[in-house]
């Protein structure tokens, strides 16, 4: 066996690694015994050792002729070979799919003789000479460099000279043309010819492909989908067929399924003569396949036949590449295809009702991004006025934003904090960077197959397309629908994928029908059925419990509703806002013990009724309740303010306010450089007299008020920030101290678990100590990532977050997505050393990453008790607790 080439018949799916997508699933089909024509692939490590090296692999030709010397004979001619030749593409296809993000060339062989060759065999001079001015165009491209806009120009220029509404209006001598014409491009270009030698097309063309692996717009999509940028592509060399061979053949795409709502049966589009890109390009506008159905019903039910042997086969929704040349249908590529939200949730629940899969299996089909953007909010319909325009619905969702007209203008608005929707004739993969930017893509041509709606799902943007109903002008910066509204760039517009409206102005947003079956109960339609059916079955199959972070009774109310098992984290601090803001202030400023306990026992009542509201949303589950952990400052006026009044007022001569004075005394003697290193958490419990025993106090009051309601309330205290066992054990005693108090005051005993956050890398490295006088541990991941990164929360984002993943320190935000090998390492040691002190010390996380699917999957394993998180999480991460335990 070669090292570097496999046949497709050598290879299969389980190879993807090695073969890539395209490769391994093309040896997949052959193996099924469907028709695909035959050829070799060239294996990703020869293209890893390309681009180290910057040198084809040895022996690589050699295997390459070898195979090729096999294909030729198989076809009974030769690659290029005058009279007849065989032509063969070159086709990309890397592990992960990335669709049109790399190169592929196709009717490689051709040349000046063996256009004439060709023509001759097929009886066809206009297909001949369409196939080479293909060939010469994407290997002018692709291979040596010519910008792609050059062809287009002069294939533009051509048309208009030759009044062709699309290039199947050229005859054979335009086409014939448009190859001189395209040769003089590359000759002005690169001061190179043309290859004729077609062993010389096939060798540069595998390597233009290789190095197509490290184009801009790849590495880009790569770092957004989190593909390794090490891996590389293979190459595929295939015989080509032909469906620009007149009307009897053509091109398509199709999906076994809908990929936008999942709705079983064939779907897709179809281009009448024409080859490749054809149909996704929108060069010309295809057809539905019920037209194939009706041009080729023999094709049509061999296609039907085949999509259901591949959806059979691979227990999931494919989408697939064909090509019929003459009457006769080829299939060129198949994948598992990408699908929205809406329509994974329904899949998953068909299959699993076919029998196809488990319910399992059904459950790691979703995820909970998927889930989170189908409880994203909807246009009002009673709001929604009449759209503008209508188009292909190909991405569903809702979104507002400035109409923009190119990607760099997209990108540049959107960093600057805009929200834009790019609008293009049609997209090509160059336009990545304006459809990451973007909330919405629209575009003028193109169906649900195109490379703006496959992309577009692929990310989860909102994508109406093909909306024929506008004429974009990018080069003026506008869009005219056909009503005669005139949309200019910056202009606010509206974009509803699932229905494929276009509204002018921004359209208000409501709650999705997934969010309010969600909270409600209320239950219409498959999707939102599919999606409570995967939640039973997460909540069936998940170790992890899920609370929620909640400081009021109503968010406390709309968690519990959405299936939130307690809540992991209650803020005390919001208590200490608003009209309570002066009793804050008279606790802060006050100058004997004396002055200090009456502002302390004014904030008692009202911190009591905020935990005994809580607690009866919540009764009989737990809420953990966190002493008080911002540094006090933030109770009082801006430094700044503060001092620019006192100032002002003494430039005009009046005395300042003897309060503002007063209060600026304060603020100064507490101003810190590093507040979130400072005087905050249980270091301000610990030096702030009777500050715990009121919140200890207003907690345990609230319990006994429930108690003696007959209830079962559940509080558990949690004191912040500790990096000592000894500030704990402190602070434990003064609330253990007045939970005694309480307790004999009231004559109901008060038992409320304590325990700490871990959120210092002191605290975790010294678990072992710290869990003798915790009951439990929440991981204040937030703080923890701060510290253990050193990381300011509050800047590092916006400063050089976007550099450092630009530069690929590391793949996501870690505020984001715990980083499972430093702050991780960390949590998994204190659970470790917690538990070995404590068999039965309960452990949680309560930081944003309990609600970060990625975050949750690590949380399972290093073996934590629940995560907690806001209450619209509660269902994400119910679900993807689910799919962590599977
Ligand atoms: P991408 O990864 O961008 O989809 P492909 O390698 O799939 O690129 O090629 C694009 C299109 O070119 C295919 O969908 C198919 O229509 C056409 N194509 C590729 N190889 C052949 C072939 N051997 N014969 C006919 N058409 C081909
Ligand atoms: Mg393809
Ligand atoms: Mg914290």
């Amino acid at each position: 066996m070669d090292h570097y080439v496999y046949d497709f018949r050598n290879g299969g799916r389980e190879l993807a690694g090695l073969l890539g997508g395209k490769g391994a699933n093309l040896a997949e089909m052959v193996r099924l015994g469907l028709p695909v024509p035959p050829g070799f692939i060239v294996t990703t490590e020869a293209c890893r050792t390309f681009l180290t090296t910057s040198e084809e692999p040895a022996g690589l030709a050699a295997e390459v002729s070898r195979h090729l010397t096999a294909l030729e004979t198989t076809a009974g001619r030769r690659l290029g070979q005058a009279d007849d030749p065989l032509l063969v593409s070159v086709r990309s296809g890397a592990r992960f799919s990335m669709p049109g993000m790399m190169e592929t060339v196709l009717d490689i062989g051709l040349n000046d003789d063996s256009v004439l060759g060709l023509a001759e065999v097929s009886g066809s001079e206009r297909f001949a000479w369409d196939s080479y001015r293909r060939l010469v165009q994407m290997y002018g491209s692709t291979v040596m460099g010519v910008g792609q806009a050059l062809f287009d120009e002069a294939m533009t220029s051509l048309r208009k000279a030759r009044d062709a509404p699309d290039d199947l209006h050229l005859d054979a001598s335009d086409l014939a043309r448009l190859v001189e014409t395209y040769k003089r491009l590359i000759r002005d270009g690169t001061g190179r010819d043309f290859p004729q030698s077609p062993a010389e097309q096939l060798r540069q063309a595998i390597l233009a492909v290789f190095r197509s692996w490290n184009a801009e717009r790849a590495r880009l999509y790569r770092r957004r989908e989190h593909i390794p940028d090490d891996l590389g592509t293979a190459v595929t060399v295939q015989r080509m067929v032909f469906g620009n061979l007149g009307p009897d053949s053509g091109s398509g795409v199709a999906f076994t399924r809908d990929p936008a709502t999942g709705r079983p049966g064939l779907y897709g589009d179809y281009l009448p003569n024409a080859q490749g890109e054809d149909v996704v390009s929108g060069a010309r506008n295809a057809v539905p396949l019920a037209e194939l159905e009706r041009l080729d019903p023999r094709s049509y039910r061999r296609l039907r036949d085949h999509a259901q042997t591949l959806e059979r086969h691979y227990r999931d929704l494919c989408d697939i590449e064909f090509t019929v040349e003459r009457g006769t249908l080829w299939m060129l590529q198949t994948r598992v295809g990408k699908r929205t939200a809406e329509a994974a949730f329904a899949i998953a629940a068909e299959l699993v009702d076919e029998g196809l899969i488990g319910a399992d299996e059904g459950l790691a089909r979703v995820s909970g991004d998927g889930l989170a953007r189908l409880m994203f909010p909807r246009f009002d319909a009673t709001a929604v006025g009449d759209p503008i325009a209508h188009g292909v619905p190909a991405s569903p969702g809702a979104a507002v934003g400035a109409a923009v007209f190119d990607s760099a203008e997209a990108a540049r608005r959107a960093a600057a904090g805009e929200k834009v929707v790019l609008v293009r004739e049609e997209t090509t993969p160059d336009d990545l960077p304006g459809m990451v930017a973007a909330q919405a893509v629209l575009t003028g041509r193109g169906g649900k197959t195109s490379h703006a709606a496959v992309v577009a799902r692929g990310m989860g943007k909102v994508c109406v397309c093909g909306a024929q109903d506008i004429t974009v002008d990018a080069e003026a910066r506008r869009f005219t629908a056909r009503d005669g509204t005139v949309v200019e760039e910056g202009t606010v517009i509206s974009v509803e994928g699932s229905a494929g409206a276009v509204y002018l102005g921004a359209v208000p947003l409501v709650a999705s029908a997934t969010m309010r079956s969600l909270e409600g109960g209320e239950q219409d339609g498959s999707v939102v059925a599919a999606v409570r059916r995967a939640l039973e079955h997460a909540d069936a199959v998940r170790r992890l419990e899920v609370r929620a972070n909640a400081d009021t009774p109503q968010d406390a109310a709309r968690a519990r509703r959405f299936g939130a098992q307690g809540i992991g984290l209650c803020r005390t601090e919001h208590m200490f806002l608003g009209e309570r803001r002066e009793l804050v202030e008279d606790m802060i400023l006050a100058r004997t013990d004396a002055e200090r306990d009456r502002a302390l026992a004014a904030l008692l009542p009202l911190q009591r009724k905020d935990f005994a509201g809580l607690l009866e949303v919540m009764d009989g589950l737990p809420v953990t309740i966190r002493l008080l952990d911002p540094p006090l400052h933030e109770f009082l006026p801006d430094r700044i303010a503060l001092a620019v009044r006192v100032a002002v007022a003494e430039a005009t001569g009046r005395p300042p306010d003897a309060h503002d004075v007063e209060l600026l005394g304060a603020v100064n003697r507490m101003h810190e450089e590093n507040p979130m290193l400072g005087l905050r958490g249980v270091r301000l419990g610990l030096v702030v007299p009777g500050l715990v025993a009121m919140q200890v106090r207003a907690i345990a009051e609230a319990v006994v008020e429930r108690t003696r309601a007959g209830a079962s309330p559940r509080a558990e205290i949690m004191v912040p920030l500790v990096g000592a066992v000894e500030e704990l054990r402190l602070a434990r005693e003064e609330v253990e101290r007045v939970l005694a108090e309480v307790g004999a005051e009231t004559g109901v005993p008060v038992r409320c678990p304590v325990g700490t956050m871990i959120e210092l890398p002191r605290a975790a490295l010294t678990a072992g100590r710290i869990a003798k006088e915790a009951e439990f541990f929440s991981f204040g991941t937030n703080d923890l990532t701060q510290t253990t990164w050193g990381f300011s929360r509050d800047d590092v984002e916006a400063a050089f977050f976007p550099a450092y993943l630009d530069k690929g320190v590391f793949p996501t935000s870690p505020f984001e997505t715990l980083d499972p090998e430093g702050v991780g390492r960390l949590v998994r040691i204190a659970v470790e050393e917690g538990r070995a002190a404590r068999p039965d010390l309960q452990t949680g996380v309560c930081g944003e990453h309990g609600g970060d699917p990625e975050s949750i999957h690590f949380f399972h394993t290093a073996g934590l008790d629940y995560v907690s998180c806001s209450p619209f999480r509660v269902p994400v991460a119910r679900l993807e607790a689910g799919r962590a335990a599977l």
